[in-house]
């Protein structure tokens, strides 16, 4: 009787979904499928936050892939510490100008105040360099590929988000020491592609590859390659993640150098790199994919890509029947396990299938298999695709070929649907007056630019709404923050001899990517 009475409760239990909608509340929304379907939990110090098996499933994936391709390219994988002292922390100037108001420092040890204070690594340059400058001698130490996966504590005090801003991050950061520009810069550019490739191939959204602005660029680097990403509901940009070339500025600032085995030189420096990708990916997949029934994950970096529900069980189902669906579905799991499928099953009798559904679309699993009486019958089973309820029936003898297909139909179908999303909405804006009405459209706009730092703020200020009433030049419902250069493409659209810059008049000098960013 006890038994049967607590079946009935859970029975009729409503899950309780997402109450916020992406369009209306986005960032009460992107809280509510991060926490409801299980990536992440909110942690008691502000800006930090716990990353769940389903979110850390998608970075070792990610990890898997990236390990790989750089061991390709002669990479290895090392650890350093998290703490630098003070005096190496600010050893290159511009660098730690960039860095210094987000530094956290260990300043007590118990209850007693550390004679010298120990700053914890923002990034890692500082923490490395005074080492390749004792391992790189000869010609013959280089090029030195090192990279780590870690984490790094920034004290940021814009508004924290979930994965796109966090005070501490998981990322790997790779640096690179090289004889010659050519060599360093080849590099800086394969390991963007690597990006680009994570982004597109397991993520499925598309980013714009391009270089940073003087303004944007790494502090103390030479110049910044990027990936830039779009987020259609707010219609803000996002940095993906970055490739520097430093130059020599690091190496003569530690000494990295070695002797010139052409003996001109009294002694050459190295050229290096950096590069990093953080856990920001994840949030910025989320954002894109996901919907009001929570959270899409894309089937490469999903933990469980397809789950089998056996449904259409009632009061009138034959025991044998009942049986021979149970069995089928559990047979129908482990062939896809032997396919190389990420399949998981749910046998709960104490919720219904409707209830399920819920609970795993909130989750976001990608496609959910549907067996009942009908399938058992037509020896097929019923399949669901997460993203938008297409249904498909596949026969059981076809599984293992199958499954797989959907499950690549469905990235290249969120890729698609992103990529076409992120290029409706990068607009071109020749003139000035168009500007903030586009960025306003929730649009990110490719415009002629004359490349001045100053004219980069000009932008900045005047696509920003004012509260000093001197509004004339913005839209009233213009969002309170201004435009930033998000990169100079790559990709550029031809320009035109004397195209004009479009806020200042001087002459262009290519087109700069602008938006509303993260
Ligand atoms: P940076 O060293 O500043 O070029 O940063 C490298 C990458 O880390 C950037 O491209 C971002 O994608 C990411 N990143 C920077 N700051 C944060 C943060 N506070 N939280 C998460 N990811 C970050
Ligand atoms: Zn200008």
């Amino acid at each position: 009787k006890i038994e049967k009475d607590t079946k009935a409760q859970l029975e009729g239990a409503k899950l309780v979904g997402v109450t916020v909608d992406k369009f209306l509340d986005f960032p009460g929304w992107y809280q509510q499928i991060l926490t409801k379907g299980e990536m992440l939990e909110y942690y008691d110090v502000s800006g930090c936050y716990i990353l769940r098996p389903a979110s850390y499933f998608v970075w070792e994936q990610i990890q898997d892939y990236f390990n790989s391709a750089i061991k390709k390219l002669g990479v290895r994988n090392a650890y350093f510490p998290m703490f630098v002292s003070q005096k190496v922390l600010e050893k290159e100037k511009d660098h730690i100008e960039g860095f210094a108001p987000e530094v956290a420092w260990v300043t007590k040890a118990g209850s007693s105040e550390l004679e010298e204070h120990i700053a914890i690594r923002p990034t890692s340059e500082t923490v490395m360099y005074p080492y390749y400058a004792k391992w790189i001698q000869s010609h013959r130490d280089l090029p030195l590929k090192l990279n780590q996966w870690n984490s790094v504590v920034r004290w940021e005090f814009k508004h924290p988000q979930p994965f796109l801003r966090t005070r501490e991050f998981l990322w790997q950061e790779g640096h690179t020491a090289h004889f010659s520009f050519e060599d360093s810069n080849e590099e800086v550019l394969q390991i963007l592609d690597h990006y680009d490739a994570i982004y597109k191939d397991l993520l499925a959204v598309p980013v714009i590859k391009g270089k940073k602005t003087e303004k944007e660029k790494f502090a103390g680097g030479l110049f910044t390659t990027t990936v830039e990403g779009y987020i259609p509901a707010t219609g803000r940009g996002i940095q993906g993640a970055t490739s520097h070339c430093l130059g020599q500025n690091f190496s003569k600032m530690f000494n990295i150098s070695y002797e010139d085995p052409e003996g001109k030189e009294d002694k050459l420096f190295a050229w290096q790199n950096s590069w990093g990708l953080s856990t920001r990916v994840i949030g910025v997949m989320v954002m894109i994919h996901s919907d009001n029934k929570g959270l899409v994950i894309p089937p490469r970096v999903s933990q469980n890509q397809a789950v089998v529900i056996p449904v259409g069980i009632t009061a009138k189902t034959s025991k044998e029947e009942e049986i021979a669906i149970l069995d089928g579905a559990k047979k129908i799991e482990k062939e896809l396990l032997a396919a190389g499928v990420r399949a998981v099953g749910d046998y709960r009798s104490n919720y219904s299938p409707g209830w399920k559904f819920s609970d795993w679309e909130l989750k976001g699993l990608p496609i959910r298999l549907e067996f009942g009486p009908k399938d058992l019958q037509n020896e097929s089973v019923t399949v669901v695709r997460r993203n938008d309820s297409q249904k498909f029936t596949v026969k059981l003898s076809e599984l293992s070929t199958e499954i797989p297909i959907i499950l690549d139909n469905l990235h290249n179908d969120l890729y698609n649907k992103a990529k076409e999303l992120f290029d409706t909405h990068k607009v071109v804006v020749e003139k000035w007056e168009d500007f903030v009405p586009a960025l306003n459209a929730k649009n990110v706009i490719l415009s002629p630019w004359c490349g001045d730092i100053e004219c980069e703020e000009d932008i900045k200020d005047a696509s920003a709404k004012r509260n000093d009433g001197e509004d004339e030049e913005v839209d009233d419902k213009a969002p309170s923050m201004g435009a930033k250069s998000l990169c100079i493409p790559f990709d550029q659209p031809t320009l035109k001899p004397d195209t004009k810059c479009v806020r200042c008049g001087k002459e262009a000098i290519n087109y700069t990517l602008f938006g509303r960013s993260y």
